[in-house]
């Protein structure tokens, strides 16, 4: 089992190499380095003095992207095609939002579905992962103009709540985005890493990350034994930070003044919050801020502030409580705490925080910056400079199965420290379905037809179910010999079978390089023809259930409407047939637009069926 560095310029094989750090943040992203003279880790700011770069794209009317501080200056008069917190959407299917899915100011297609989201821009759409890519590119590129050389391996981190269709998203984001990603590792992780936390080998530590930053919080517990990183459980809440603090103070105001309080002025409501996180960055360093708004003086003092933001902070601790509980440790457990996120520099947080774990906190990098400081450490122990830290061994190519339209479904990713084990749920396609084969493929290619097939066995004997609705867990356990079986058990029945092989056999160092070349060369075909797939899928799902709905309810409909139906799913079929994948998704979303109506009707009919003759009270 290798660690394999490849110099895409020469092609060759190489141990050391520099491998830039990326924090993709919901609110702003940035690059680090380890230095090679100081060999300390740096966050990579442009002449200006930035390193953030606020994660935000945005679409001129050609559809070409805008990211940074450039997007942001769009985000008031072309709030349509400003994209914002496209990590929120990531892995997520509309369902999953729908609560705050009001709280976009773009177009996020709501077609009540369990697929996976998509935003809306003119008639373009965007994954969250081709949205996440174009913040990454731009990352990319703005590393490779200051370092001078080019850039092509990144470490990126997630949050450590983040589950495997989240973390496969960011890493396809980055392939997108021309990265080779070495490895996705959780922010709370990287942030300890970044103080040289769990960077000696025989270290044994338990460890609080407390993350607050503008719009999400989460504490994490981590436990580091010998170089690996658990995470032993984690809090949050994903709407809580700095901007809540703003809304307080913001409010706070506008109930002083009679004529405030019930504007609705826009303006003057922007200028309002914009002064009132002025005023909060203000009172972490001076106890009192004065500024006038219309003409108007506006106050607050440092313990006014405090009460504003006291029951925040205390929802915050409660976090800290439960994670703790999860974690099945008490408060003396804790030996180190580490402070993240733009918001820990509020006194008050600090303090709070402090006198919760009884202990110093680590507040000494800047906060914004300590998730990318240490995703560029974790880069420079990958790229084997840093001679203290154990090195593991790791899975040198993807591991999955093949799924749907002839996709490769990652489950041990690239990069693994094995021993490793994974597993995922899948169920059948078609009613009475009584067997299922399980193809398990190598390679990091997005379609198994240009990956490495290493074995195939059939699951029979599933007892005859509607499509749906049985339960196939597949599990992958490879072990320190890099030996993987493969499982796959339906849960309902019980019915199991299994399967070993060595992925590596027969495999040269040159044959895994060159997978990973292929991988790289054809990232944007590859990963559009997933979505191609994908949306192909979704399609022909819907024509197969408006097809059962219509002949189970005809006596409902009238017969324009089951013509107005039928030609919408035509158009839907000649779309499938165009190969268009933009062209299906808007063909897909019209005609759920056209059968919802139907079918909310159905069900209110069904419903009042049998209500009736049952007294409500
Ligand atoms: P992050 O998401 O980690 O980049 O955190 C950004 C949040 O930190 C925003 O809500 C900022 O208003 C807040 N922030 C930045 N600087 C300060 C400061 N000096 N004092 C208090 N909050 C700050």
């Amino acid at each position: 089992m290798a660690k394999v560095g490849i110099n895409l310029v020469t092609g060759s094989i190489q141990q050391k190499d520099s491998i830039v750090g990326i924090d993709l943040g919901t609110t702003n992203s940035l690059v680090a380095i380890v230095r090679p003279d100081t060999r300390q880790p740096i966050a990579l700011r442009e002449t200006d003095g930035l390193a953030l770069v606020p994660s935000i794209v945005h679409f001129d009317a050609y559809g070409n992207p805008l990211v940074g501080n450039a997007a942001r200056d769009r985000l008031t008069d072309a709030p349509e095609r400003t994209i914002y917190s496209a990590k929120r959407l990531m892995g997520k299917s509309y369902n999953d939002l729908s609560e705050h899915a009001a709280q976009f100011s773009y177009k996020i297609i709501d077609d009540n579905t369990d697929s996976l989201v998509k935003v809306q821009v003119d008639d373009r759409f965007f994954t969250p992962i081709e949205l996440s890519s174009e913040i990454l590119r731009e990352l990319k590129h703005r590393a490779e103009h200051i370092l001078k050389t080019p850039v092509s391996k990144a470490v990126i981190t997630v949050p450590a709540y983040f589950n495997d269709a989240q973390r496969q998203a960011t890493r396809d984001a980055g392939k997108l985005a021309g990265l080779d990603v070495l490895r996705i590792i959780n922010e709370p992780t990287a942030a300890s890493l970044a103080y040289g936390l769990g960077v000696k080998a025989d270290e044994e530590k338990t460890i609080a990350v407390y993350d607050l930053g503008g719009g999400t919080f989460d504490v994490s517990i981590l436990h580091i034994t010998n170089g690996i990183f658990e995470v032993l459980s984690t809090h949050g809440d994903t709407y809580l930070g700095g901007d809540d603090m703003d809304r307080a103070i913001a409010n706070h105001w506008r109930a002083s003044d009679d004529e405030w309080r019930n504007t609705e002025d826009k303006s003057l409501l922007q200028r309002l919050r914009l002064a009132a996180e002025e005023a909060k960055k203000q009172l972490s360093t001076q106890d009192r801020f004065t500024t006038e708004i219309n003409g108007r003086e506006v106050v607050l003092d440092r313990s006014h502030f405090n009460k504003l933001i006291e029951p925040l902070v205390a929802r915050t601790l409660d976090s800290c409580r439960q994670a703790l509980r999860d974690a099945g440790l008490d408060i003396h457990s804790i030996d180190e705490v580490v402070m993240v996120g733009g918001s820990t520099r509020v006194p008050l947080v600090k303090e709070r925080v402090q006198s919760f774990f009884g202990k110093k906190v680590h507040d000494e990098l800047n906060p914004d910056e300590v998730v990318a400081l240490g995703a560029a450490v974790q880069a420079d122990i990958l790229a084997g400079n840093n001679t203290d830290m154990l090195l593991l061994d790791v899975t040198p190519l993807s591991l999955g199965i093949e799924t749907m339209g002839g996709l490769m479904d990652v489950l041990i990713p690239r990069n693994s420290k094995i021993p490793n084990k994974a597993g995922r749920q899948y169920t059948t396609q078609k009613d009475g379905q009584s067997g299922m084969r399980i193809s398990v493929f190598q390679g990091e290619r997005d379609l198994v037809q240009d990956n490495r097939k290493l074995a195939e066995f059939n699951l029979t004997g599933i007892p005859a179910m509607p499509a749906g609705l049985p339960k196939v867990e597949v599990s992958f356990l490879i072990d320190a010999d890099g030996i993987l079986k493969v499982s796959a058990k339906e849960l309902r029945s019980g019915v199991e079978q299994t399967i070993e092989v060595k992925p590596q056999y027969g495999l040269t160092d040159q044959e895994v390089e060159k997978m990973l070349m292929d991988s790289l060369q054809h990232a944007r075909t590859d990963i559009e023809l997933r979505a191609l797939v994908e949306a192909t899928t979704e399609a022909q799902q819907m024509l197969d259930t408006t097809e059962k709905f219509l002949s189970k309810h005809k006596d409902f409909l009238e017969p324009a409407e089951i013509e107005l139906t039928r030609s919408h799913m035509a158009k839907l079929q000649s779309a499938i047939e165009s190969k268009d994948k933009d062209l299906i998704q808007k063909e897909t979303e019209r005609l759920n637009d056209v059968s919802r109506p139907y079918a909310e009707r159905v069900m209110d009919a069904a419903l009042k069926e049998a209500m009736k003759g049952k007294k409500i009270m």
